[in-house]
């Protein structure tokens, strides 16, 4: 518990401005209570003085009364009236008998005897508010701001030539002081002044003066110090905590956030739900609309995800159009019908524009397993990771917008991750072979050219096809490796048909669109081509389709190049997915690659003949090659014959095969 009180301390000091403004304040507070204390005690001192003056003239008045009446034998009254001839005019002096009687008073004015106070003034430090006796002023003590403030204006007024200004008075008061005599029948009072002249108080004052400034300036300084520091603070919170497009929490914010509510729950049955909300298609959206507009969208669905968020729930944006939100779910069936419900409000985010978003969930139970939570904390970000691996799984599937976080979606997580981690040795090891698929003259079904594709054979997995770690490379990166890897087999081995006099068909090989954003990689493929001594025209480079949705000049630059060093170029897949005649028209293409789609599906046939049979013809005006590709019946190489496509690759001839059967089939063929 201590130790809990000690931490809350720590972070209380940590966070806030507010201890150091406190102290700040009790700094500035104790510093003026000290020249506060100086300023009265010096006021204190001054009055004691002049009350001490004032006992002295007392006594000294006392002394004279005494010798008077015992060495001239004088009555008190005779004493007193020649003593009092000789004093100033404003000393009043009254003799009362033993109780206080007046007898006689010498003057114009004499003591009220009802305000013992009046009489004797011993307490210099209290405040007497009405010795209003002869002109005397209603305090006696004045407050020294205010004996400050009569300095000043005094200053103001006086002429200093005639070198008077320090005497000029600025308090002045009268009271009545008991004369001490020897006579006990009588009482002998003595009404004293006291005058504050400016002389006494001017040193002061210009002391004062220095501390005010001495004070002054640095707590000015210090102010503006802690004013702007704080606005620093918050700007430096901002800027740590607010996302530079939406305006909103950023990733760093939602991380903190989420790790609060997160440690706050406390019910086992507590579900919450950690969210990977994705804007379908917003690159199109900014290719149609421009990038302000595409930030603008994002802000509003920012503020849109804000105020939808419940106590206890939190969102931010991830990067592009991805958003990360933490919902707290009463049930599963209930997050996913919330999460519907914002999907479809969202589509309608901007009144005339239609976009379309997918969420994918993962569900967390932070209290369910305390014991495990406090050994491990939960990485957010990893699980963020697997809600979007989620959402990922349902790429391409129509009508689908959420999903949940699953074993096969964990299962396919960590095959990726096994995958990574593998890659790099198993390229160096060479657990990747390139496997030979021919191609064959629809006609003479001899073999006219292969296509070069990969397999891995693991130790562990056996053979792993394609499909299972091509997408995982382009995702990473590691495909322009195994590309180069490719590339350089396919040399090594036109190379090596040269050398043992092989017949020489021109091979394939698949270039993934990843290579594309290498400005030389033209200059790069002839290097990797001629360190074995190939005939680039014995090597045809595959492009599919989506390679040619990005740059276009870019491409078409580096598409040049390669034709320029003298490589075939081949459109894949053509026909599957986004279609681009535009590509044709614009790039230079030798070969056009026929989907495998075209030969399949449940449509009219005689629809997909007429399809195919144009486009061959198209690809023949543009003097294109045409290759058909995933070739399964006698019937389907019959039709491609007639329509005069030039080769025939697929199951119907052959399956791809390694290298040493794809040379003994050839050896047969010759
Ligand atoms: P792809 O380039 O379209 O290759 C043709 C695929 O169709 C091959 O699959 C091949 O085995 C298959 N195929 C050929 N004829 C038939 C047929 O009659 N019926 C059926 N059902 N399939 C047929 P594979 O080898 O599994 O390769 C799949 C994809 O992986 C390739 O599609 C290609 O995109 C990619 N790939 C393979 N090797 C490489 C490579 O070295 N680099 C790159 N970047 N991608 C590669
Ligand atoms: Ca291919
Ligand atoms: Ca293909």
């Amino acid at each position: 518990m201590k130790f809990h009180r000690k931490q809350k301390i720590k972070r209380f000091y940590k966070k806030s401005i507010w201890p150091s403004i406190i102290l700040f304040l009790v700094f500035l507070g104790s510093c003026t209570g000290m020249v506060l204390t100086c300023m009265f005690t010096f006021q204190a001192y001054l009055i004691n003085t002049k009350i001490a003056d004032m006992h002295e003239d007392a006594r000294n008045l006392g002394r004279m009364v005494d010798q008077h009446t015992q060495e001239n034998n004088e009555t008190i009254f005779e004493a007193v009236s020649f003593i009092q001839a000789y004093l100033e005019e404003d000393k009043d002096i009254c003799i009362t008998d033993a109780d206080d009687q007046v007898l006689k008073y010498y003057g114009k004015t004499m003591p009220d005897f009802g305000r013992a106070e009046n009489v004797q003034l011993i307490n210099p430090y209290q405040l007497i508010p009405d010795l209003n006796m002869a002109g005397g002023e209603r305090q006696l003590l004045l407050t020294f701001p205010e004996l400050f403030w009569r300095s000043i204006e005094a200053l103001k007024k006086s002429s200093y030539e005639d070198n008077q200004w320090m005497d000029e008075p600025l308090f002045h008061t009268y009271y009545w002081v008991e004369v001490p005599i020897r006579m006990q029948d009588y009482h002998l009072y003595y009404r004293g002044s006291m005058t504050i002249v400016q002389k006494n108080i001017f040193f002061m004052n210009v002391a004062i003066l220095a501390q005010l400034v001495c004070l002054g300036v640095p707590t000015i300084f210090l102010f503006w110090n802690v004013l702007s520091s704080i606005a620093m603070q918050k700007r430096l919170v901002n800027q740590l905590y607010q996302d530079p497009v939406t305006e909103g929490n950023n990733w760093c914010h939602f991380i903190e956030q989420s790790r609060k509510i997160l440690k706050k729950s406390k019910n086992a049955n507590h579900t919450y739900a950690v969210v990977n909300l994705h804007m379908l298609r917003f690159q199109d959206y900014c290719a149609c609309n421009g990038s302000k507009e595409g930030d603008a969208l994002l802000k509003k669905i920012d503020g849109y995800l804000r105020v939808n968020m419940d106590r206890g729930e939190t969102c931010a944006r991830f990067s592009k159009a991805d958003f990360g939100l933490l919902l707290h779910c009463r049930s599963v069936e209930l997050c996913e019908k919330r999460l519907k419900k914002l999907l479809v409000e969202l589509t309608g985010v901007k009144k005339d524009k239609m976009m379309s978003f997918s969420a994918g969930i993962y569900l967390l139970r932070p209290a369910a397993n305390r014991k495990e939570r406090r050994r491990r904390q939960i990485d957010l970000n990893q699980v963020y990771h697997f809600a979007s691996a989620a959402r990922s799984s349902i790429r391409g599937k129509e009508g689908e917008h959420i999903k949940i976080f699953d074993q096969q979606i964990l299962q396919e997580q960590l095959w990726k991750h096994k995958v990574e981690e593998r890659m790099e040795a198993a390229l160096a090891a060479g657990e990747f072979q390139m496997y030979l698929q021919p191609k064959f003259h629809p006609v003479t079904e001899k073999i006219v050219g292969a296509e070069a594709l990969v397999r891995w054979i693991s130790p562990e997995d056996g053979m792993i096809p394609p499909g299972r770690f091509i997408p995982i490379f382009e995702e990473n990166g590691f495909i322009t490796k195994l590309d180069d890897y490719m590339i350089s087999e396919v040399a090594k081995l036109q190379s090596e048909w040269k050398i043992n006099g092989r017949k020489q068909v021109p091979i394939s090989v698949n270039v993934s669109r990843v290579n594309f954003v290498k400005a030389d990689l033209a200059e790069h493929i002839c290097r990797l081509v001629d360190g074995y001594g190939a005939e680039h025209a014995g090597i045809e480079l595959e492009l599919t389709e989506s390679a040619f949705l990005g740059n276009k000049n870019m491409l078409q630059k580096i598409l040049q190049e390669l034709k320029m060093c003298g490589f075939c170029l081949s459109m894949d897949d053509f026909g599957a997915g986004y279609s681009s005649l535009n590509s044709l028209k614009d790039l230079p293409i030798d070969v056009l690659k026929l989907d495998m789609d075209f030969f399949r599906g449940d449509g009219s046939k005689e629809r997909g003949e007429i399809v195919v049979k144009e486009t061959i013809r198209l690809a023949k005006s543009l003097h294109m090659k045409i290759v058909a590709e995933g070739i399964e019946k006698k019937e389907q190489v019959e039709f491609l014959a007639e329509q005069g496509c030039d080769m025939i690759q697929g199951y119907y001839f052959a399956r791809p095969m390694p290298v040493s059967e794809f040379n003994e089939r050839a050896e047969r063929d010759v």
